[in-house]
C-alpha cells in the first residue's frame, strides 16, 4: 500500500498562478528548458542523457517534437470542450494498451511543425469557437522547451491544459508553473507491481501522488483513470482511497471505454474491454469514497 499525502489539498498555502505575463515567462523558460536538453531530468526516469546528440533516453526522444495530431477534439470532459488538442509523439511511459501507441511509444511518429505555426493553427481554433487549447502526447513533459515555445506563442488569455501522466520530475514542475489554467493528469495504476509489469514505470505511485498534489496547487485540476478490466480492486480502488484522503473535492473522471488496443493481447486479463459488473463495481467504489466524479 503506498503512503498518503499528510496534508490536504485545501490547507495548503502556495499563491495561485497568473496569467498576466504568461508568454514572457514561457519564452523565458523556453531557454531554460533547452539548456537542460542536455542533461535531460524532465521525468522521474532521471536519465541524464544529452538528448542534443542522442535519443538514447527511456522515451527516445531527441531534441524537437513530433505531432501525431493537432485538431479539434470533443471526447473530453464537458466543460473543456470544443478542445484543440495538440498531441506530440513519443512517451516515458509503456502501456500495453495505449491507444495511441504507434505515435506514443515512436517519438519521431508525425509532422514537425514550427511553435509558430502551431500556435496560428490554435488562435484559428479559439476564434472559431474551441473553449481550451490542450496539450498532450505521448507525453508533453519530455517536450519542454517546444510547448514552452507553443506558450509563449499564444495569447495570453487562451484557456490552456497540460494533459500529463505525472511522471515529471523536480525540473520540469519548475518550468512549468504558472503557465497552465487547467491540469489534466492521468491516474493509472493503484499500485506499482501492475505500474511496472504493464507500463514499465519504477516508483509509479510516489511519482505520481507527489505531482498530482503539486498540480493540484497550479489550479484547476481534473485526475483521470482509465477503469482496466480486472484491475478494479488492485488498481481503482487504491487511486479512489487516495484521491479521496489527499485530494478531497477533485474533479475525477472514471473513464470506462477502455481497448484493448496496441499490446493488451500480451496480457491476459487486457484482452476485452471492461465489463457492466465491473462499471457498477468501480462507481459504488467511486461512492464509498464521496468522490465527485465529472462527465
Ligand atoms: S524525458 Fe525522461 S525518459 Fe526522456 S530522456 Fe529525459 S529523463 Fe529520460
Amino acid at each position: 500500500m503506498t503512503a498518503l499525502c499528510p496534508m490536504p489539498i485545501t490547507m495548503m498555502t502556495e499563491p495561485p498562478p497568473f496569467a498576466t505575463g504568461r508568454r514572457e515567462l514561457a519564452r523565458q523558460r523556453a531557454e531554460l528548458a533547452r539548456r537542460e536538453l542536455a542533461n535531460c531530468r524532465f521525468c522521474a526516469h532521471d536519465c541524464q542523457v544529452d538528448r542534443t546528440q542522442t535519443q538514447a533516453g527511456i522515451c527516445h526522444a531527441g531534441p524537437e517534437p513530433c505531432l501525431h495530431s493537432a485538431q479539434i477534439d470533443m471526447a473530453d470532459e464537458l466543460e473543456l470542450v470544443p478542445v484543440y488538442a495538440i498531441a506530440l509523439s513519443g512517451c516515458d511511459m509503456r502501456c500495453a494498451y495505449c491507444i495511441t501507441g504507434a505515435q506514443s511509444w515512436n517519438a519521431q511518429a508525425g509532422l514537425a511543425l514550427s511553435p509558430a505555426e502551431l500556435a496560428e493553427r490554435a488562435r484559428r481554433a479559439l476564434a472559431g469557437g474551441a473553449r481550451t487549447v490542450m496539450i498532450l502526447g505521448g507525453e508533453p513533459t519530455i517536450h519542454l522547451p517546444y510547448v514552452l515555445d507553443v506558450v509563449a506563442e499564444l495569447p495570453e488569455t487562451a484557456r490552456l491544459a497540460f494533459k500529463t501522466n505525472a511522471y515529471g520530475s523536480a525540473s520540469s514542475r519548475a518550468l512549468l508553473h504558472g503557465l497552465f489554467d487547467l491540469w489534466c493528469v492521468d491516474y493509472k495504476f493503484g499500485n506499482d507491481t501492475c505500474a511496472d509489469r504493464l507500463a514499465q514505470i519504477p516508483n509509479y505511485n510516489r511519482v505520481v501522488q507527489e505531482n498530482l498534489v503539486w498540480a493540484a496547487r497550479q489550479g484547476d485540476l481534473i485526475v483521470r483513470h482509465l477503469l482496466m478490466p480486472e484491475h478494479v480492486e488492485c488498481c481503482w480502488r487504491p487511486v479512489a482511497a487516495w484521491l479521496a484522503a489527499a485530494l478531497p473535492g477533485v474533479k475525477v473522471g472514471l473513464r470506462t471505454g477502455f481497448w484493448p488496443a496496441w499490446q493488451s493481447r500480451r496480457h491476459a486479463e487486457l484482452r476485452r474491454t471492461v465489463t457492466p459488473a465491473q462499471i457498477q463495481q468501480a462507481q459504488a467504489i467511486a461512492n464509498e469514497y464521496a468522490l465527485r466524479l465529472i462527465e
